[in-house]
């Protein structure tokens, strides 16, 4: 049933590409569109904000800090749609030789749970400006806000076929889309699990895969780093949408000097991080998505106590025993060859491992398989920027951590993923590269 449901998104949008007039609107009339759909979601920011604390669990803060960000990226990539250009060669011909941009085709569009709407505008947006159609599948977890955002696609007056979005689970809606030889594209964000298989399954008819996928992102205090600032950055690089961020610095290493007292300091602001319903006000973090979720979680936790030193959380709140909620977590003293100091955890569980020298927080900075984000904290701006061009990470934060723009490139190195989103590079997954050589002579090529 599912699948056919599938099967009949990829034939509209196949049909919108290939016989509708969506490849052939003007980048005018594309960028118009979208900058209506960032009008809507603005028009529409309160209950698409709520919707979205009911839909996945986080605080409303955050809800509406993503509800306003998926509608500047509308904006961008909307603006964006009327300066792709070609370029002009000169060959050693008598040629005009110029190279045309053109839309990839049919996008199968994969997302995950941890940012529903904002992950869907991501891949909207850059499809849409480029001139491709495109089969959205939304977490089978955190469908609602995806469906709304269709309701204002709709609105907007896209034609059919243009966007189409698809519910259910990975196993099947996900897995069609990725195998399907009418999809010319797939953009995947999720787990590095998750990436492998959808990258083989795209082989079948080679189709251009770019992947968004997990992390387990250093955050590096050295001790001439503002103190305040840091033990500030440090809770919200980790704690955030309760943890559950790809590019969460789940890894603090402390320069040994003030790794005590920069302990202490982090303890002691941890009651500030109130939980509960994301709707109620002061909440600062709220359930994990799901009950399955939080088994791994505490499964991570239970591995963590016989790892490390456990120094704070590790538990359910009291209270709020009708949630998925978990405590959150610090485990102090860890060394990099433990568990929870390599292998993503996506909850609200901080490792900190003491450092000794600029050098040993490199090296164990960039000893793991993923590749993200990472954080750098002094105010030493050498050492700063020295540290930040020797991380293999590709996005990077000085004296700040979580900072996420539309205009700059998303993605992550090693086994972080596959090509990049946002800014200027995110739109060139979506695009053809064409060349067309005219030829200027009148005589014959004269071979035979
Ligand atoms: P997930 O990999 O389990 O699922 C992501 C999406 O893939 C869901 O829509 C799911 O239904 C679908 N899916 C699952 N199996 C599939 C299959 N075999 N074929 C096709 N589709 C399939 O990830 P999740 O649990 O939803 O999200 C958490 C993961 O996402 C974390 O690892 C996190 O780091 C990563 N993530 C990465 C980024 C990034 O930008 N790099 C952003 C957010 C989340």
């Amino acid at each position: 049933m599912r699948a056919r449901r599938g099967q009949k998104a990829i034939l509209a949008a196949r049909k919108a590409f290939d016989e509708g007039p969506w490849r052939k609107t003007t980048a005018q009339d594309r960028g118009k569109f979208l900058f209506k759909i960032g009008d809507l979601i603005r028009a529409n920011a309160k209950a698409l904000a709520e919707l979205e604390v009911r839909n996945m669990g986080k605080p409303l803060a955050e809800a509406e800090y993503d509800v306003a960000d998926a509608a500047n990226c509308f904006e961008f990539y909307g603006g964006l749609a009327t300066k792709l250009h070609g370029e002009t060669m000169s060959v050693p011909a008598n040629s005009l030789s110029f190279v045309v941009r053109e839309p990839v085709g049919v996008c199968g569009q994969i997302i995950p749970w941890n940012y529903p709407l904002l992950m869907a505008a991501w891949k909207l947006a850059p499809a849409l400006a480029a001139g491709c159609t495109v089969v959205l599948k939304p977490s089978e977890l955190t469908p609602l806000t995806a469906l709304e955002l269709a309701k204002l696609i709709l609105e907007a007056g896209l034609p059919a076929g243009v966007v189409n979005i698809v519910t259910g689970p990975g196993k099947d809606a996900g897995e069609e889309l990725a195998e399907s030889p009418l999809v010319d594209k797939i953009a995947f964000t999720g787990g590095t699990v998750t990436g492998r298989k959808i990258a083989i399954a795209a082989t079948g008819n080679l189709k251009k895969t770019t992947l968004e996928l997990g992390g387990k992102n250093p955050n590096i205090v050295f001790a001439d780093a503002d103190f305040e600032s840091a033990v500030d950055g440090a809770l919200f690089a980790a704690f955030a949408n309760q943890g559950e961020v790809c590019s969460a610095g789940s890894r603090l290493l402390v320069e040994k000097s003030i790794h005590k007292k920069f302990v202490a300091a982090m303890l002691a602001k941890i009651p500030k991080i109130k939980l509960g319903h994301g709707l109620t006000p002061g909440v600062k973090m709220g359930p994990l998505v799901s009950a399955a979720h939080r088994e791994k979680v505490e499964a991570y936790i239970a591995i963590g106590k016989k790892e490390a030193k456990l120094v704070c959380g590790g538990g359910r709140p009291k209270g709020l025993e009708a949630g998925n909620f978990v405590e959150p977590t610090i485990f102090d003293d860890a060394t990099p060859s433990m568990r929870i100091a390599r292998e993503e955890i996506f909850g609200p569980v901080m490792t900190v491992i003491p450092f000794k020298d600029e050098n040993e927080a490199v090296r164990i900075a960039n000893d793991s398989d993923y590749g993200l984000a990472a954080g750098v904290w002094t105010l030493n701006v050498n050492r700063g920027i020295r540290v930040l061009k020797e991380l293999r990470a590709g996005i990077t934060w000085l004296n700040t951590y979580h900072p996420t723009f539309n205009e700059m490139p998303w993605g992550g190195y090693k086994q972080s993923g596959n090509g990049r989103e946002l800014g200027l590079y995110g739109i060139q997954a979506y695009l053809e590269t064409k060349q067309i050589n005219i030829n200027l002579d009148e005589a014959p090529l004269g071979w035979y």
